[in-house]
């Protein structure tokens, strides 16, 4: 490909489709500096080695698998069903989805078990064949590239395995989910002999900033006033990463207390805080947090 640099290293993302804007986003957010629309192949980064190359997502693994780029980021659901040798290095927290067995609303299958002998149309076969051996339910699976939900109608299949979000589709197509068969979210992975070769701590170098991107969406930075008396109960209550900031305030036996919360125990430890006595509590987003 014209202007592809050997010696930078090669990230393979979606081309178009559901992951492209928040993987943009997340890369911009890393600090990468790059020019990208639709009909862009590849786009080089102005302020680090990297290429990125837009591809079919089904197609990322297999160009992880073989060299061809040394990372990619994809659904980990195509992870799963096409078990590419490729390295899972990180979650990325966006792309959140659930592969779901769905019968039409008006169906009389209530339980996986009513699906014995039953015909499923899914895009997902070998994750489809595995759930259900697993469960001991012989069905018959139909693979269908696209529009699976339309198959129960045209009288394909009695059931459906597919990826939802928000159970919008489902809804729309007169579905009803029975149950999950497993969640995924985008991943980033990598070709096992990039992270061993000469790119190494160049990916090493990426991974980091990487890392602090996802590291600071986890956590918020907060500061609040507190008697001096106070101090050893806050101090039980946010042990921040090492252990809080702490400096005087003008006003005798007052303290400025500043800490990290983890975003998942954040309104229950700001709740625990202000029993404790702590007050004028101000919260900020951290742009990037390398631990
Ligand atoms: P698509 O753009 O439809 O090819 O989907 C690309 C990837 O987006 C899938 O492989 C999933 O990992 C992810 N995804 C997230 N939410 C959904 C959803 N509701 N339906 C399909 N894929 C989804």
């Amino acid at each position: 490909m014209a202007n592809l640099n050997n010696k930078n290293l090669k990230l393979a993302i979606q081309k178009q489709g559901r992951l492209t804007d928040e993987t943009l986003e997340f890369l911009r957010r890393s600090g990468l500096e790059f020019e990208s629309y639709k009909q862009k192949l590849f786009s080089s980064c102005r302020n680090f080695p990297l290429e990125i190359l837009y591809v079919r997502d089904h197609d990322s693994p297999d160009y992880v698998a073989s060299g061809t780029v040394d990372l990619g980021i994809v659904g980990q659901n195509i992870l799963i069903e096409e078990k590419p040798k490729a390295r899972k290095l990180l979650n990325l927290g966006y792309g959140f989805c659930s592969l779901t067995l769905a019968v039409p609303k008006e169906s009389e299958i209530f339980d996986i078990q009513d699906l014995k002998g039953k015909t499923v149309a899914t895009s997902y076969p070998e994750s489809t064949k595995k759930f259900f051996k697993e469960n001991s339910i012989p069905v018959e699976v139909v693979s269908i590239s696209g529009s699976v939900e339309i198959t129960p109608a045209l009288g394909v299949a009695q059931a459906i395995v597919d990826l939802t979000s928000t159970g919008s589709t489902l809804a729309l197509n007169d579905l009803r989910a029975l149950t999950k068969i497993y969640e995924s979210e985008a991943v980033l992975i990598a070709n096992e002999e990039a992270l061993r070769n000469g790119k190494k701590d160049l990916l090493e170098k990426l991974i980091t900033r990487f890392k602090g991107v996802l590291s600071a969406k986890d956590y918020k930075y907060v500061m609040m006033n507190a008697p001096e008396d106070v101090l050893p109960k806050i101090k039980k209550i946010i042990p921040g990463l090492k252990s809080p900031t702490i400096s005087s305030l003008a006003e005798e036996g007052w303290l400025s207390v500043q800490t990290v919360i983890k975003e998942d125990v954040f309104w229950e430890t700001i709740e625990k805080l202000k029993q404790v006595g702590a007050s004028g509590i101000i919260v900020l987003p951290i742009e990037k947090m390398i631990i």
